[in-house]
């Protein structure tokens, strides 16, 4: 059996080799390295499958969520909403820009902004909302658009682990996730459903006006080189990343159910077992599995993951310690603030290996010792 990994990029490459080589080859003899003819067309190529108006690259999914703050042009002190459970990227940023995160509670079943939570946390100085689509499935955007609408406040959708996810309105239209706030933001971090041989990030809108401030401040302010309007930064996708990328987003919906397979047979494998909670899959969304995530009922995750070591199975905690309770925000006494679903979705979950290279093997022998666990515990 091959060894057990939580993502096996090596071998996923293995399969596209020959047109990965290929095409950074090219870019190299091109040294068009930067906002190379590569960055547009991947550029086009990915507005044309989120059927979105504009993406405008960047350099990873910090620097997009980062961005699309800075082009809602917010004050110092205006509160942003988001969810503590997330990785720390989304509410880091808030802070960076003198922004005061106000984390809310997640739905236990989908892990995602609970919308009546969001609702309670609403203020007059309430700026932003930014739902993250964790794990691979979408938020309840219907209720979040409908709530920002309500207040007039933009919604700024972390995208970093959903890429290709569909969401259906109860009018049976369909979005891509990322596509249906004010900005959506990706990463096309390695371990990522699209990623890159290195960092990336990218931002959606179908704004005009947003995309121009977008591509103004990604560019250090400028939209003409040399007169800096606004403060901006240098954010970039380079172009061997954007060459490979193309190649990778012509099978992300292919790679997207080999994921989902996984899942199924996680699933199946896990269906009796009554310390464990599959992961729904939400009526209103598909999922793309950027995690297979579990929730252990019983009080003993931490045993199983120490169990599931001594097996040489990897498996991850996504994530330890929320946001509310990170010390890098104690200055907005987050650690006050009370998150009881969210508290307890921290001892409870536990993500397996999932990717887009598992063998039927492979997950015989993760779920297989998931489940000896629990007989042993017996
Ligand atoms: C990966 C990730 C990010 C950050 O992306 P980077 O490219 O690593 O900067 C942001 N938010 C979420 C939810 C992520 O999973």
């Amino acid at each position: 059996m091959r060894a057990l990994q939580m993502v096996d990029t090596k071998t996923q490459y293995g399969h596209i080799k020959e047109e990965v080589d290929q095409a950074v080859l090219e870019v190299m003899n091109s040294s068009a390295f930067i906002n190379g003819p590569a960055v547009r067309d991947f550029a086009t190529q990915l507005a044309e499958y989120l059927s979105v108006k504009h993406v405008i690259p960047c350099a990873n999914g910090t620097d997009a969520l980062q961005i699309a703050l800075m082009a809602l042009d917010l004050q110092p002190g205006d509160e942003v909403i988001t969810p503590s459970f997330t990785y720390i990227a989304t509410t880091e940023v808030i802070a960076l820009l003198h922004l005061k995160p106000v984390f809310v509670e997640v739905d236990p079943r989908h892990f995602c902004m609970d919308p009546v939570a969001l609702e309670k946390a609403i203020t007059p100085k309430t700026k932003a909302i930014v739902p993250v689509h964790l794990y691979g499935q979408a938020s309840p955007m219907q209720e979040i658009l409908s709530i920002a609408a309500r207040h007039g406040i933009a919604v700024v959708e972390d995208n970093a682990q959903a890429i290709g996810c569909d969401y259906t309105f109860s009018n049976g239209e369909k979005k891509k996730t990322g596509t249906m706030g004010a900005i959506g933001c990706t990463s096309f971090y390695p371990s990522k459903n699209l990623g890159a041989f290195g960092d990336g990030g990218a931002l959606f809108t179908n704004d005009d006006l947003l995309a121009a401030r977008i591509q103004m401040i990604a560019n250090h302010g400028q939209s003409k080189r040399y007169y800096h309007d606004v403060v901006g930064c240098n954010s970039r996708l380079d172009s061997i990343q954007a060459a490979i990328l193309s190649i990778k987003l012509r099978r992300l919906d292919q790679y997207n159910r080999s994921r989902k397979e996984v899942a199924d047979f996680y699933d199946r494998a896990f269906a009796d077992c009554t310390s464990l909670l599959t992961p729904l899959r939400s009526s209103f969304s598909t999922h793309v599995f950027h995690q297979y995530t579990l929730r252990v009922t019983d009080g003993s995750r931490d045993d199983l993951a120490t169990f599931l070591a001594s097996r040489h199975v990897p498996c991850m905690i996504y994530y330890p310690v929320p946001g509310h309770r990170q010390k890098m925000f104690d200055a907005f006494q987050t650690s006050a603030t009370d998150l009881p679903v969210t508290d307890l979705l921290t001892e409870q979950v536990i993500s397996l290996p999932i990717h887009t290279e598992l063998d039927q093997e492979q997950l015989a022998f993760i779920s297989n010792a998931v489940l000896d666990f629990f007989k042993r515990g017996a």
